[in-house]
């Protein structure tokens, strides 16, 4: 029996036979040359079975890291494996930044991109979009390399591992900003009815944190760019109101683990996280899931929530409402839609969650749901690119030797 490895959020152990931890290229693409079946594990902080594989599960993490920033081109390039923390603090002290992050900066870029991870603002697309390049160690362990405006290449961000191991990519890259965040208390639910677009809008990013519980929303987090922001944070939003002191989304946790809030301006990358990089982000006891729908049907969508409380609340920890830009990701859920993200930290009890889930499934069926690929779902819809994605997994990958039973259900419909 080989190493037993388990997700972040301990609810999945990996079946794999053998783990590797290749220290350079070439030694992946001797691993896939001579494997059968293989997946690529990121930092391991998805939800479901998506990484794993009874055969050969490989982490990229132990390439080096080998940052290299175009300041001419405006990308910055780096192997798959490194943690965004430690990308965005390199980017930051040499003056520059990304678009956006996740709410926690423990995650790999490579895992995170192939799942289409974000973060929150009515005009920033998700984390993948700032990709501009991608090498990928793919079937027999051909190096491909694609970058943006190649036919393929909309195709092999948000790809779930299941075209290979990305051993390096390019990303956008921006002067730095800085960031101040906000936190505002009790907005009353029916005010994010009537102004839910000028809330989602009233910062560079916007979370909404809700225990669905009843007239008013917990809590409202603005992350406002220092150039948008040159007049002092609102005294009120909407009636809601500044919070008395830092704030963890979870009332009971330590604010501690959150980055700062109450206005001081900081760093874009200590700012737009929830959670700091030496801290556990969340609950650390949790599992997750989160659908995309139109941005336009949001407030319908937090009405459908609202029918089935009775099942979701007792599951709940807390929600979080976000918004997404649309892009052009073949499988990315914000494929060609602007988004809002309903998300659900639920407690670490399968059966509730699942019920939860069920519920959730049924009636955000009007709005054509897309469930966030690393989180607990029961059932993915077709995306009008899939067929195309298997077609290009077919040439890259003809022997399949990168699918897994979640890819092969979810994505190739088998
Ligand atoms: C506490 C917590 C907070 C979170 N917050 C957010 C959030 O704010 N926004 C959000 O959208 N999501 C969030 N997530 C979900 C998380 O961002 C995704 O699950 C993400 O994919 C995790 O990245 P990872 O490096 O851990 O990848 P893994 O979970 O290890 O793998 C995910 C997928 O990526 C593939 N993969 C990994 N590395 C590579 C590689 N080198 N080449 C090819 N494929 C690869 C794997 O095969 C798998 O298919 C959160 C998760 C946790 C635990």
């Amino acid at each position: 029996m080989g190493e037993r490895l388990r997700n972040w959020a301990g609810n999945i152990e990996f079946g794999a036979a053998r783990v590797h931890r290749p220290r350079s290229v070439k030694q992946v693409q001797e691993v896939v040359a001579g494997a059968e079946r293989v997946r690529a594990l990121g930092t391991g902080h998805s939800f479901n079975t998506i990484a794993d594989t009874p055969a050969d599960l490989v982490s990229v993490a132990g390439l080096p890291a080998d940052i290299r920033i175009d300041a001419d081109a405006r990308t910055v390039s780096v192997a798959g494996g490194v943690r965004y923390g430690e990308l965005a603090r390199r980017l930051d002290a040499e003056g520059y930044a990304l678009h956006n992050l996740g709410s926690l900066p423990h995650i790999s870029v490579a895992g995170a991109v192939a799942t289409g991870t974000h973060g929150s603002g009515v005009g920033l697309g998700n984390l993948a979009t700032a990709i501009s390049a991608v090498d990928i160690v793919s079937g027999g362990g051909e190096l491909v390399s694609l970058r943006r405006g190649d036919a393929d290449f909309d195709g092999a961000v948000v790809a779930l591992g299941a075209l290979g191991l990305v051993v390096r990519v390019a990303l956008d890259i921006q002067p730095a900003y800085r960031v101040s965040q906000h936190v505002y208390e009790r907005l009353p639910r029916a005010e994010l009815d009537a102004h839910w677009e000028e809330i989602a809008s009233a910062g560079y990013s916007v979370s909404l944190f809700t225990g669905w519980h009843g007239d008013t929303v917990d809590q409202v987090w603005i992350k406002r760019r220092d150039e948008d922001a040159p007049a002092p944070a609102p005294a009120e939003l909407f009636g809601a109101v500044p919070a008395g002191g830092k704030r963890h989304p979870i009332a009971v946790m330590s604010a501690e683990h959150c980055t700062e809030q109450g206005g001081a301006p900081g760093p874009w990358h200590e700012r737009l996280p929830h959670f700091k990089l030496e801290f556990t982000p969340s609950s650390g006891e949790e599992l997750q899931t989160e659908y995309f729908v139109a941005r336009a049907d949001a407030v319908a969508a937090f009405a459908a929530v609202e029918q089935v409380r009775d099942v979701v609340v007792p599951a709940l920890q807390i929600s979080e409402i976000r918004t997404i830009a649309a892009d052009r990701l073949w499988l990315s859920p914000h494929y060609e839609r602007d988004s809002v993200a309903l998300h659900f930290t639920w407690v670490p009890n399968d059966d509730l969650a699942l019920r939860a889930v069920d519920a959730l499934e049924e009636v955000l069926a009007p709005f054509a749901p897309r469930p966030h690929w690393g989180k607990v779902f029961r059932n993915a819809p077709g995306y009008p690119r899939g067929g195309d994605f298997a077609a290009l997994a077919a040439r890259l990958d003809p022997a399949g030797t990168f699918r897994n039973a979640f890819v092969e259900r979810h994505v190739f419909g088998a």
